[in-house]
């Protein structure tokens, strides 16, 4: 696939495969750009805001309401290339296409509700005889910059939110699964004029460096890893910048929880996606009393996870992302067992498969639950208290979301009040999120906030505007 810019393909340089981490067989190929692309793709967003930003709320609504329907029609062919990229169940690629329907849908109709507010200057010392009010501007030029493990889903949440705000955007995408997005590029340049949306491919150390270090991009809008958000935050400059980065989610099991509730949480929240999900359940921390009980109904549910062929409907979990990242999450799980930590079920690898695996002896300073392990691992560390609970589950240097199983709705406040992170869930597990809720992590998991209401605003600037009457 080629990139776009200005409305046009570009290709004519280097190419690297993109591979299929089912079948190992290279599915396509993308070109690997270099800083004068950059240069180019830059000025064309820049050329193309004009255009945009001349066009009414009501006009762009209904164009982002257009590619929305442009993507139903076409939502078998992009769940087939997202496995194919990917290697998630088919099954999880059609939730994936169901929710950037869902995104964009959110997106055109907040294209509609960008208010700015009258401000009572006579509020303040020496404000009395204006009449002033606030608009919000677009900001320019937007750079999103996405990664592999919901590529298509995530990069909605950027340039949707973008356009709608009448910013030009600049994607570049995952290097091991850019196709999605760059096939949907298609269906937004059908809709708007030339430039408003490009795509760069190429390795984030060149390309994506370079867009953020640059003073004609206006806002970088990142979901990756803390590593890279870390980078990015100290590249920016003055820039605006929004950052989701990774997790390591906690679910608290109290002894007095619906067992069976929170063992499908886990089911539900540490294997989605072989375990690739920035909010997916790494840290299961549960009660001494139930302990026992919780572990058996665990093993049992976890024995019944097919694994295999992702393009099979019945398929519950597929490949990681690359041979190299199972081989990451075997070298955490063995790391783990020769500190101590004991395999219940799975713990191999084949390939780029993973088993589900549970790992049972977890203690809170074993590499597997310090950093984010980002395979389908569920690590259970026992505890006596509910005080035990969440210092261990605070003990981290992430804070994306959490879940608590309780029953006892002092201890669900209690938890949720102490527990940091942007979103905590009573009774349900962290791997849960509405496409139009405020998503966003503290602490090292990030900093600004997605959803489409919220992410425009971090893509606007406010300008006031003050009426002296007297
Ligand atoms: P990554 O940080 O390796 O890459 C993300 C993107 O950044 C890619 O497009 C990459 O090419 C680009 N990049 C790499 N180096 C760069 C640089 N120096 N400057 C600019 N861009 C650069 O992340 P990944 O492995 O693709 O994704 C997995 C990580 O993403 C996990 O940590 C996961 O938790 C996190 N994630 C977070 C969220 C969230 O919303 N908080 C959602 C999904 C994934």
């Amino acid at each position: 696939m080629d990139m776009l810019i200005n409305g046009e393909h570009v290709s004519d340089m280097d190419r690297e495969d993109v591979i299929n981490p089912y079948t190992g067989e290279v599915i396509d190929s993308v070109p690997i750009a270099h800083l004068n692309n950059v240069d180019k793709v830059i000025k064309a967003a820049n050329d193309a805001k004009e255009s945009l930003q001349e066009m009414s709320a009501f006009k762009i609504s209904n164009k982002l309401f257009a590619v929305c329907e442009k993507l139903k029609e076409n939502k078998d062919e992009f769940s087939q290339l997202l496995t194919e990229e990917v290697g998630k169940p088919i099954s999880e690629s059609y939730v994936e296409l169901d929710r950037s329907i869902e995104t964009l849908k959110l997106a055109a109709e907040e294209a509609k509700r960008i208010y700015g507010e009258s401000v009572p200057l006579d509020a303040g010392l020496n404000g009395k005889g204006f009449f002033a009010f606030t608009q919000k501007l677009p900001l320019g030029v937007v750079a999103a910059i996405t990664p592999f493990n919901y590529p298509l889903n995530l990069t909605i949440h950027k340039i949707a939110p973008a356009i709608a705000a009448k910013n030009t955007v600049i994607i570049k995408p995952p290097t091991d699964a850019p196709l999605t997005v760059m096939k949907f590029a298609e269906l937004v340049n059908e809709e708007f004029p030339a430039g408003v949306i490009n795509t760069i491919t190429g390795y984030g150390s060149e390309v994506g460096d370079a867009l953020v270090a640059s003073d004609d991009v206006d806002k970088i809008s990142f979901t990756g890893s803390v590593t890279t958000g870390l980078m990015i935050a100290q590249r920016a400059g003055m820039k605006k910048v929004t950052l989701e980065l990774g997790g390591n989610d906690p679910l608290i099991v109290l002894d007095d929880a619906d067992v069976d509730a929170a063992v499908k949480g886990v089911i539900n929240g540490a294997y989605l996606n072989a375990g690739q999900v920035c909010m997916g359940v790494k840290r299961i921390i549960i009660q001494e009393g139930i302990y026992n009980e919780f572990k058996a109904k665990l093993v049992e549910e976890t024995s019944k996870i097919k694994m295999g062929d992702p393009t099979r409907k019945d398929t519950q979990l597929g490949t990681l992302i690359s041979q190299k990242a199972a081989k990451q999450v075997e070298e955490a799980v063995n790391n783990a067992v020769d500190d101590g930590a004991e395999i219940l079920i799975g713990g191999k690898r084949d390939g780029a498969f993973f088993e589900a695996t549970v790992v049972d002896n977890v203690t809170p300073d074993m590499d597997l639950v310090v950093r984010e392990t980002f395979g389908p691992i569920a690590p259970l560390i026992k505890v006596k208290t509910i005080d035990e609970a969440i210092q261990i589950a605070n003990d981290t240097e992430y804070g994306l979301q959490a879940g608590i199983f309780t029953e006892n709705y002092r201890n669900a406040l209690r938890c949720a009040n102490e527990i940091e992170a942007g979103t905590v869930f009573v009774n349900k597990q962290s791997t849960f999120r509405t496409d139009n809720m405020p998503f966003g992590g503290f602490k090292n998991s990030g900093s600004g906030k997605e959803g489409i209401k919220y992410a425009v605003e971090e893509m606007t600037k406010t300008k006031l505007i003050g009426l002296n009457l007297r």
